[in-house]
């Protein structure tokens, strides 16, 4: 069997725990444990969020569970070059569009949608003034313009079959965040394509936001990567693990002694 190039992507934000131990684990098997078709990601952007001793104790964790990778983990916060550019090509494309609303104005908007629409809300003068006063501007999928284009309405996942995907339930979703100058959404579809990327494995929490990534492969003309979402490793009341939950620290396991098989083994008998 040819393995699948997968990848692992954590922010550095809090602990791995046994969520992020499965996780971690479903990729490197579908990568045939093969260091040469696995790729450490740090999902780095939000920078307010973001903290290097993290990022080591993550590493740690990573090799800890026998996991290891060639090439040296791709750091989102080095490529913001790369992101800009796919931005400057939507830009040109017409099919994203400067959102300087702010949350209060964009809440507003959504709750009554016929009275106008994000894109239409400021008159041109506003958007001007506000432009001038120098404030950011987020930059929003303009999905009355992509609507235009010929584009699939469903997507497959390996693991939950053929799923929607649909403009309207979307809505316009921004794709660069006014205080980071790029978003989740653009940076992973790029980030994959960049590295190789045949698989994407990760929680069934993240398959909301698939629909999205599928959108931006075709609107940026990227090879559409596999999808296999997996279900959630939870606590004994149904919820998912926090990355404040320290008790199920992978930390805290290998401070006490206990084996990665144990942890994997473990996290597995969690997953619901
Ligand atoms: N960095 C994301 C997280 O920690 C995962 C992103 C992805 O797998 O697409 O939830």
């Amino acid at each position: 069997m040819t393995p699948y190039r997968t990848r692992f992507a954590p922010s550095p934000t809090g602990e791995l725990h046994l969520g992020h131990a499965y996780s971690a684990w479903v990729a490197w098997q579908a990568a045939c444990c093969d260091p040469s078709h696995f790729v450490l990601r740090i999902d780095d952007l939000d920078f307010t969020r973001c903290h290097d001793h993290f990022r080591q104790s993550q590493i740690d964790d990573l090799h800890w569970l026998g996991l290891s990778w060639d090439a040296a983990p791709l750091l989102q916060s080095a490529r913001m070059d790369r992101y800009q550019q796919a931005l400057d090509y939507l830009q040109d494309e017409g099919l994203i569009y400067p959102c300087y609303l702010t949350r209060r104005e964009v809440n507003a908007i959504l709750s009554a949608p016929q009275e106008t629409s994000l894109k239409d809300a400021l008159s041109d003068k506003e958007l001007n003034d506000r432009a001038q006063k120098g404030t950011k501007a987020a930059w929003r999928l303009d999905t009355t313009q992509i609507k235009q284009r010929s584009l699939p309405t469903s997507w497959h996942d390996m693991g939950y079959g053929t799923q929607p995907l649909s403009l309207d339930t979307m809505g316009d979703v921004v794709i660069a965040r006014r205080d980071i100058g790029a978003s989740y959404h653009l940076s992973v579809v790029l980030d994959d394509f960049d590295s190789e990327i045949t698989l994407v494995t990760r929680g069934a929490d993240l398959m909301a936001e698939t629909p999205v990534q599928i959108l931006l492969h075709h609107l940026l003309d990227l090879p559409i990567p596999h999808y296999a979402h997996h279900a959630l490793v939870r606590d004994d009341t149904g919820k998912r693990l926090a990355k404040r939950d320290d008790a199920r620290a992978l930390k805290t396991y290998r401070d006490q002694g206990d084996s990665p098989e144990y942890v994997i083994n473990l996290s597995q008998s969690l997953i619901k």
